[in-house]
């Protein structure tokens, strides 16, 4: 194959037709992708010049916006003195402070950190700790997880096995997957009743206490399987489920963390403490791949007194000193507190902006829930034509199933926010 030279944009393009995957796409059909050639504060830059305003944040990550100068000068800074050292028997600054940090916003009882190099992998050692800590306390057969029906927890194998079983991949992938519980998920709305739920979730968990090793969810917003909003009481509930059989609870906090829902972690709507969570995403304000899992003093002592004695995982890249400088920029960006005001702010905009969309005939729903708007439609969304609609009003939307959404970064202002929601209401009416 002769080499090519790849700096107008269309042989860029066309190159990454023939040749690049992007996330559930195919090589044989491959899907039109926007070249972007650069990003600053909550806009992107097309090759062709074009500025959209970045309503995804890039998947959730970007809350400061691109190119913060406190973020970009952080990872330069670590970058002039140490890109990457092995985590085995090596530690580093970087990896400590953010440790400290990341100790001190979570809930008091999760003081052990595993630093992780994607919001999947962190998931996994979720479910090894879980499993693990079973082994210490002298139940080995405890091994399935119970999961909420409608979750999304990540691509990779053991993730994979507690998302939605429906939507999610089990019967593309089925005898590759641990088979494992669902309860059903919670009935919708931040303040529905969930009597009925509750009770089922009980029963569910007490016939089959003796398999379980821990419970996994996303704390009040399930995120990619489905932008569903549940009652933070059903999180007391799962908290007593827990207890009452010993199971580990694990809250998935990598869409939720970091203000998204209005809280700092969307398990504080409920106040309920789990014992092992994961972040990710927004952790590094959307610069570098980056999730870690916390745990308690308990669980950590229950692992040390499995067989093994260790906690069983080590990515090559654990604790890049890199992403933890950006993700300690991050920490400190937001521990100024402005996030809180942004997001009530963009919360009462979306609410006014978006609910106007109920009146639309195709429109299910719309719901709203800290910088997070979701319109519903009755079928599944034109994913490219409601992509190009919201292009050529300057704002860059990826619509999944029958969902038009934005997650806006925190710093967009009412302006840009009017225009997010004008492309929105316009992709929902278009269809
Ligand atoms: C995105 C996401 C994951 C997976 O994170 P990756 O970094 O994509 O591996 C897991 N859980 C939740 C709730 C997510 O939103």
């Amino acid at each position: 194959m002769q080499p090519i030279s790849l700096t107008r944009s269309r042989d860029i393009l066309d190159f990454d037709r023939r040749h690049v995957w992007h996330p559930y796409t195919s090589m044989t059909r491959p899907e039109t992708t926007t070249l972007i050639e650069s990003a600053d504060g909550i806009r992107l830059t097309t090759s062709d010049g074009r500025e959209l305003i970045d309503a995804m944040s890039s998947w959730w990550c970007a809350i400061h916006g691109y190119r913060h100068p406190q973020i970009v000068d952080a990872v330069r800074r670590q970058a002039a003195s140490m890109s990457h050292v092995m985590f085995g028997g090596l530690t580093h600054r970087p990896a400590v402070a953010l440790a400290e940090a990341l100790i001190d916003i979570t809930p008091e009882a999760l003081r052990h950190v595993f630093f992780a190099d994607s919001g999947s992998v962190s998931v996994e050692v979720a479910l090894k700790m879980a499993v693990q800590y079973q082994r210490g306390q002298g139940r080995p057969e405890r091994t399935r997880m119970m999961a909420l029906s409608g979750g999304y927890h990540g691509d990779t194998a053991g993730a994979m096995s507690v998302c939605d079983p429906v939507g999610g991949m089990h019967s593309m992938f089925a005898g590759i997957l641990p088979r494992q519980l669902f309860a059903a998920r919670p009935p919708a709305g931040i303040a529905a009743d969930f009597t009925a739920w509750e009770h089922q979730t009980r029963q569910l968990a007490d016939r089959h206490a003796r398999e379980l090793a821990g419970i996994v969810c996303e704390p009040v917003l399930q995120g990619a399987g489905g932008m569903h909003v549940y009652n933070p009481r059903c999180l007391t509930v799962l908290r007593e489920i827990a207890d009452e059989h010993g199971l580990v609870l694990i809250f998935d906090e990598i869409a939720t963390g970091f203000g998204r829902t209005g809280e700092y972690f969307a398990a504080q709507h409920g106040d309920v403490t789990p014992d092992v969570m994961c972040v990710g995403k927004a952790l590094t304000g959307g610069y570098l791949t980056l999730a870690a899992t916390l745990c308690t003093t308990q669980v950590a002592r229950g692992i040390s007194a499995s067989d093994s004695g260790v906690l069983m995982h080590g990515p090559t890249f654990m604790a890049n000193p890199l992403a933890c400088a950006a993700a300690s920029a991050n920490l400190s960006l937001l521990s100024a507190g402005g996030w809180r005001d942004d997001v009530r702010r963009i919360e009462g905009q979306l609410s006014r902006q978006l609910t106007p969309a109920r009146s639309v005939p195709a429109v299910t729903d719309v719901r709203i829930l800290g910088a997070v708007g979701i319109i519903q439609l009755d079928h599944p969304v034109d994913v490219a034509a409601a992509s190009q609609s919201a292009m050529a009003r300057g704002v860059w939307i990826r619509p999944f199933r029958d969902l038009i959404y934005t997650m806006p970064p925190y710093l967009t202002d009412d302006s840009d926010l009017s225009t997010v929601c004008e492309a929105l209401v316009a992709a929902a009416r278009e269809g």
